[in-house]
């Protein structure tokens, strides 16, 4: 085999020579590559000019073992350069080995040094950025593990937030409970100890001692001031937790500020500096009309003016009224001992008092204020003061002459029913609830019906049938379990689906009186639409009864029916119409005119007949030819005929959606306004 010339040169070669270069010895590619014998002078096949250097090198050789060495000789007669390494090997023997370099050498290492050189700074200049990265790695990790320590410290603080606030929550509604249980506990020993102290003091049973009767007064006063009390606490605790009822009607303010001046007027004599001091009522400038609680609005004026007159020893009392845009403004001005700007919150704080001379003589629960002020907030307005030490004070209520939430309410309730969307009964005194199931439900193809207490809630029941009902059990003033046993022990309302929403769990008793679901306030979205959409498919319990003996026409209509919301029974005969009707109470009766065993007619009289069925609205369908006093007399007893040959899909739907309507008793009907 042949080697190509770069492949020679790209080996070695070898020989050996004396100390000036004669060749004693040499390899067969030394031979060819050189074109040298034993014996050539190594001289000889050096290029011109670079002798010395191989002189130089074989004379250092004899003491230093070279290597790359380089010298330009002639390779196959060419100039080449070959890099050698040489040695002693004996005494006057030089062994020499030789690479044959590429042409391009010398640019080659140039240009490899200076790559390399470039790949070292390169290199270098990784290895610093590397560093830098993993410089800036450690501190994002250490960054990182900061942030995740925070993190975690925030979601802990978090969670530890949300728990004070359920827990305040908690206690606040406890808190409210208790107020709310306590004092009506002690209202009704108060009552007895006021009504016996009466008694005595009339002496309907034999007469008191002076003395006895002083017992008496005292008694008397005191149980006075602790029903006070009771009172202003069970009605803070009732407007804390958003349970007090709130009676919105149409007043005109002449007749209200005269009806405070007949209540407050006796008051005057009776305040402890009762003959210095006047109560002046400004007559207000127009007679506008307020939509509003006229009672609250009165309670928080009764409660100023008493104040006023407490704390004021001569001059005036003066309470003035306007109304500017939509809101009016109260004002209950007087010229006494005036309350210290730093005390403008602590007075409205609950059993804030201030010190004073007059305090002490004067009776008070400190509740009064903070009272008004909730008050006036459920009014949706403020109640603020402006006062100068020894000059006197002024109290301003100001509130929206139209009770924006009162009023919301009232359009909820009287608004007439969306035949589209399946009503839900919600059993609930807390108006914002209501305002949320509201929200919830109105674009979700249901809508809420409002009853606030268990009288409207059955007034309602008797005019609708709802898709569900949603039931608070804590109701002001009473609880919801007799309605909630009522209502399933009903067979006219014992299928509608009832959930219960409320924050005592008492599930198990839900659920014993029938209770289809139990859930504790608040619930959330989501799962109320699931569940009353899972209960209640809109329209689902309307029942159509079909009575047709011909099993053709049974079949048309149940086709008719099948996508529509309705759930159809059927009867084949008349007699098993009229059981099916009592049985099942239909709420529209389909029925042929002319069956095989009754007439329509007779059918009619029994359904008429009874009781159970008389209410409910018959359609009559008919393919035969009704002569005029059989129309009269159907026309008399039935909602509409139709006639089995024009009978449409649609003209059968129609028509039995206006019969529900109008009977009045259907699914979707409008609740007659018996608020
Ligand atoms: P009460 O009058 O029963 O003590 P309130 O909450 O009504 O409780 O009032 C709290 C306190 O505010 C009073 O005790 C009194 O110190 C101060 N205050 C209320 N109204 C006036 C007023 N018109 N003038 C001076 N001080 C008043």
């Amino acid at each position: 085999m042949t080697l190509s010339f770069s492949e020679e040169c790209s080996r070695e070669l070898s020989l050996v020579c004396d100390s000036d270069g004669t060749i004693l010895q040499l390899d067969k590619r030394a031979e060819r590559i050189l074109g040298v014998q034993v014996g050539s002078e190594l001289r000889a096949c050096m290029v011109a000019g670079s002798e010395d250097k191989l002189k130089t090198m074989l004379s250092e050789a004899r003491n230093t073992p070279l290597r790359n060495w380089e010298l330009a000789l002639l390779a196959f007669g060419k100039p080449a350069t070959l890099s050698f390494c040489a040695r002693a090997a004996e005494p006057h023997k030089l062994e020499l080995h030789a690479l044959v370099l590429p042409d391009n050498y010398g640019e080659t290492v140039e240009h490899l040094s200076s790559t390399m050189s470039q790949m070292l700074g390169l290199h270098r200049e990784i290895s610093r950025q590397k560093k830098e990265l993993e410089t800036k790695t450690h501190e994002l990790l250490k960054t990182n593990r900061e942030l995740d320590e925070s993190n975690r410290g925030v979601l802990s603080l978090h969670a530890e937030l949300a728990d004070k606030a359920e827990s305040l929550r908690h206690s606040a509604e406890v808190r409210g409970r208790v107020v709310a249980n306590v004092s009506h506990e002690f209202r009704t020993p108060l009552h007895t100890i006021l009504g016996l102290s009466r008694l005595l003091l009339d002496a309907s049973d034999g007469p008191l001692t002076d003395e006895q009767q002083k017992q008496i007064r005292f008694i008397r006063s005191s149980a006075e001031e602790l029903s006070a009390l009771v009172n202003d606490m069970l009605d803070l605790s009732k407007a804390e937790s958003g349970k007090m009822l709130l009676r919105v009607n149409p007043f005109g303010l002449h007749d209200m500020i005269s009806s405070l001046r007949g209540q407050l007027r006796p008051l005057v004599p009776l305040a402890p500096n009762g003959t210095d001091v006047e109560l002046v009522f400004e007559e207000p400038s127009t007679d506008a009309t307020l939509e509003t609680d006229q009672g609250k609005v009165a309670q928080v004026l009764r409660n100023l003016v008493s104040n006023a007159l407490k704390f004021t020893e001569r001059g005036e009392v003066r309470v003035s009224v306007g109304v500017e845009g939509d809101t009016a403004h109260f004002a209950v001005s007087d010229t006494g001992i005036g309350i210290g700007a730093a005390d403008y919150a602590h007075i409205f704080e609950e059993f804030g008092q201030v010190d004073s001379p007059l305090q002490a003589k004067v009776k008070g629960t400190g509740l009064g204020l903070p009272l008004s002020r909730k008050l006036a907030e459920l009014l949706g307005g403020t109640l603020q003061v402006e006062s100068e030490l020894g000059k006197g004070s002024t109290f301003r209520l100001s509130i929206p002459a139209c009770h924006p939430e009162a009023h919301e309410i009232k359009q909820l309730e009287a608004r007439p029913l969306d035949p589209e969307k399946a009503p839900v009964l919600v059993v609930e005194d807390d108006r914002k609830t209501i305002f949320i199931y509201e929200k919830y439900l109105a674009n979700a193809g249901f809508q809420v019906v409002p009853a606030r207490n268990i009288d409207h809630a059955r007034n309602l029941l008797r005019q609708l049938r709802p898709a569900a009902i949603v039931l608070d059990i804590m109701l002001d003033g009473e609880t919801s379990w007799n309605f909630l046993a009522e209502v399933k022990r009903d067979p006219r309302t014992h299928e509608i689906p009832v959930l219960v929403v409320t924050v005592t769990n008492k599930e198990q008793k839900a659920r014993a009186l029938g209770a289809d679901e139990f859930w504790l306030k608040p619930v959330d979205q989501d799962r109320l639409l699931r569940k009353l959409r899972a209960l209640s498919r809109p329209g689902s319990s309307a029942k159509v009864l079909v009575i047709d003996d011909d099993d053709r026409a049974r079949y048309l209509m149940r086709k008719y029916l099948e996508k529509e919301p309705y759930s159809l029974l059927e009867a084949a005969t008349g007699p098993e119409g009229i059981t099916c009707a009592r049985e099942q109470r239909p709420d529209v009766i389909l029925l042929d005119f002319l069956l095989r065993d009754m007439t329509a007619f007779d059918v009619l009289d029994d359904l008429k007949g009874d009781p159970r069925t008389r209410g409910i609205p018959v359609v009559i369908i008919t393919s035969h030819m009704l002569d005029a006093t059989e129309r009269q007399r159907l026309a008399a007893e039935t909602e509409v005929i139709l006639s089995k040959a024009s009978l449409s899909r649609e003209l059968a739907i129609h028509r039995i959606r206006d019969a529900l309507q109008k009977a009045g008793v259907s699914k979707w009907s409008t609740p007659g306004v018996e608020h």
